[in-house]
C-alpha cells in the first residue's frame, strides 16, 4: 500500500499534463530499482515504502533545469540516514535525535522550493482563530497536527514538494540525509507526527514573522508608496503560504464590491482590446460547445470549470492587455466612488486581484475577466468605450471592415501595439468564430443574448 496514490491513468504530478503512464512512470519505476539496489536487500515493509516514495521523488522529471539526483548517492544517503538515525534513538535524553530535527527544519528554512512544505493556509486560519487561552492553542494544535497526519491531500503535495526541491535545489551529502530523514517520517504512518510538528514550527515562526511585516504594512496604510507595496508582494510570493493565507482573509473584504460587480450597480467598462480574445474563444469554444440550458445560466460557478478562460488569459497571453485594464478600471471606480465602505471595498478588490498576481492565485482575476467579458457578450455596451464607433453585439464583433476600422482608431491615438492585437485575434479567432456563427449558430446566439 503506498502513501501516495498516482494511477496509471492519472495526470502526470510532474505538470506535464500528459498521463502519468506516458510521462514519469517509467523514470519512476526505474529509480525505484535503482535507489533500491543502492540501499540493499532485506527491507522491512517500511523500509520498502519509503524505498518506493524516494524512486516516486527520483523519478519525476519535471521540466527544463531540473537536475534528476543520482539514484546510486540516494540509496547510499539514505542507508546512512537511517543508520544515524537508529543510533540517535539509542542514546538517552534524546538530544541527537532534537538534533536531526533541527536539521531538517534548517532545511525548510534555508531551500527555496522547500518553502512549498508549510502547514496549508486552512489549518493557519483555525489556529488563528483559537488563541483565547494557552490550553485551546494547545488543543487546536493537536487537532491540527492529527487533522493533517490523515489528511492524504497534504501528505500527497509535501511529497511532491520534497521532490520539486530534491529536483532543483542543491544538496550536500549532510542536507540530503536531513531531508531523507523528514521523508521517512512522512511515510510513516507512526512518524508522520514528527514530521507535521518540525513543518507546523516553521511554519509558525515564519508565520508570526510574516504577521508583523504585513500589520506593519497595513497599519502605514500606505497602498499608494509603491515600494512599500513592491517589497511586501516580493515577500509574498517567496512566502507562497503566506500569500495565500493573507489572500484568502483579503478576499473577504472584497465581497461587498464583487456582488457590486455582478449585480450591475458598478460597471466595469474595459477597452475591448483587453478581452477580445476571450471573446472569440467563448464563441469558438464553449458557446459552440455547451448545451442551452447551461449557457443560461450566465455567470456560472460551473463555468470555471473550463479551462479555457485560464489558457486564455495566462497561456495565451491576454492578460499582458487585461490586467494593467482592470487595474486601472478599479483604482478609477474606488476613487469615484461615494459609498465610502463600497470604495473601501474597490481598494481591497485592486489590492486582492494584485496579490493574487503574484502569489499565482488566478481565481479572483479570471472571475473578473469573464464578467469584463460578459459586458460585450451579452450586447450591454453598443458604442465601444473610449470610441465613437457603435457596435450592436456580436455581430459586429465578428465584422471584418468594422473590428479594422476600430484597429484604425486605435492606433490613431497611438495604441500601436493593441491595434496590432485586435488585427491578430480577429485574423486567428475572430474569423473562425465568423464561420461559426455563419454556419447557424447565429440564430443561437441572438436569442442567448436577448435572453442573458
Ligand atoms: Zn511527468
Amino acid at each position: 500500500m503506498q502513501i501516495y496514490q498516482v494511477e496509471r491513468n492519472d495526470f502526470c504530478p510532474c505538470g506535464s499534463e500528459r498521463k502519468y503512464k506516458k510521462c514519469c512512470l517509467p523514470a519512476v519505476e526505474e529509480a525505484t530499482r535503482a535507489v533500491g539496489r543502492a540501499v540493499g536487500p532485506n527491507l522491512t515493509a517500511y523500509g520498502k515504502e519509503v524505498v518506493n516514495t524516494l524512486g516516486f521523488i527520483c523519478g519525476l522529471k519535471w521540466d527544463e533545469g531540473a537536475r534528476p539526483p543520482e539514484f546510486e548517492r540516494v540509496g547510499r544517503l539514505l542507508k546512512e540516514a537511517w543508520e544515524e538515525e537508529e543510533e540517535a534513538m539509542e542514546e538517552p535524553g534524546g538530544e541527537r535525535l532534537d538534533g536531526i530535527s533541527s536539521r531538517f527544519a534548517k532545511l525548510l528554512r534555508e531551500k527555496p522550493c522547500l518553502r512549498l512544505v508549510r502547514i496549508p493556509p486552512d489549518f493557519l486560519l483555525e489556529i488563528e482563530a483559537h488563541q483565547e487561552t494557552d490550553e485551546e492553542l494547545k488543543q487546536c494544535i493537536e487537532g491540527v497536527v492529527s487533522g493533517l497526519a490523515d489528511d492524504e491531500d497534504f501528505v500527497y503535495s509535501s511529497i511532491v514538494d520534497l521532490a520539486y526541491s530534491l529536483h532543483f535545489d542543491s544538496f550536500s551529502d549532510e542536507e540530503l540525509k536531513a531531508l531523507f530523514t523528514g521523508l521517512g517520517w512522512l511515510v510513516g504512518k507512526d512518524t508522520r507526527y514528527g514530521f507535521i510538528e518540525v513543518v507546523l514550527s516553521v511554519t509558525m515562526e515564519e508565520f508570526e514573522e510574516a504577521m508583523e511585516k504585513i500589520e506593519a504594512f497595513e497599519s502605514s496604510a500606505d497602498e499608494e508608496d509603491e515600494a512599500a507595496v513592491r517589497e511586501l508582494m516580493d515577500f509574498l510570493q517567496e512566502n507562497t503560504v503566506f500569500g495565500e493565507y493573507f489572500y484568502t482573509k483579503l478576499l473577504k473584504d472584497t465581497v461587498p464590491a464583487m456582488r457590486a460587480i455582478e449585480e450591475g450597480k458598478i460597471n466595469l467598462v474595459l477597452p475591448l482590446y483587453a478581452v477580445l480574445r476571450g471573446i472569440y474563444k467563448y464563441i469558438n469554444e464553449v458557446l459552440a460547445n455547451l448545451p442551452r440550458a447551461f449557457i443560461k445560466k450566465v455567470i456560472d460557478e460551473d463555468l470555471f470549470r473550463f479551462d479555457w478562460i485560464g489558457a486564455c488569459l495566462w497561456e495565451d497571453g491576454e492578460a499582458k492587455y487585461f490586467l494593467p485594464e482592470i487595474f486601472r478600471v478599479l483604482s478609477e471606480h474606488a476613487g469615484q466612488e461615494e459609498d465610502k465602505s463600497l470604495a473601501m471595498a474597490l481598494e481591497r478588490l485592486l489590492f486582492a486581484s494584485q496579490v493574487g498576481v503574484v502569489i499565482n492565485n488566478p481565481d479572483l482575476i479570471e472571475r473578473l475577466y469573464l464578467l469584463c467579458l460578459y459586458k460585450f457578450i451579452d450586447g450591454m455596451l453598443t458604442t465601444l468605450p473610449g470610441t465613437e464607433m457603435n457596435f450592436n453585439g456580436l455581430e459586429d464583433l465578428l465584422d471584418e471592415e468594422k473590428v479594422a476600422r476600430y484597429a484604425e482608431s486605435l492606433k490613431e491615438k497611438g495604441l500601436e501595439k493593441e491595434a496590432n492585437y485586435v488585427l491578430e485575434q480577429f485574423r486567428t479567432l475572430g474569423r473562425e468564430a465568423k464561420d461559426k456563427y455563419d454556419a447557424g449558430i447565429a440564430g443561437m446566439v441572438k436569442r442567448l443574448c436577448i435572453q442573458g
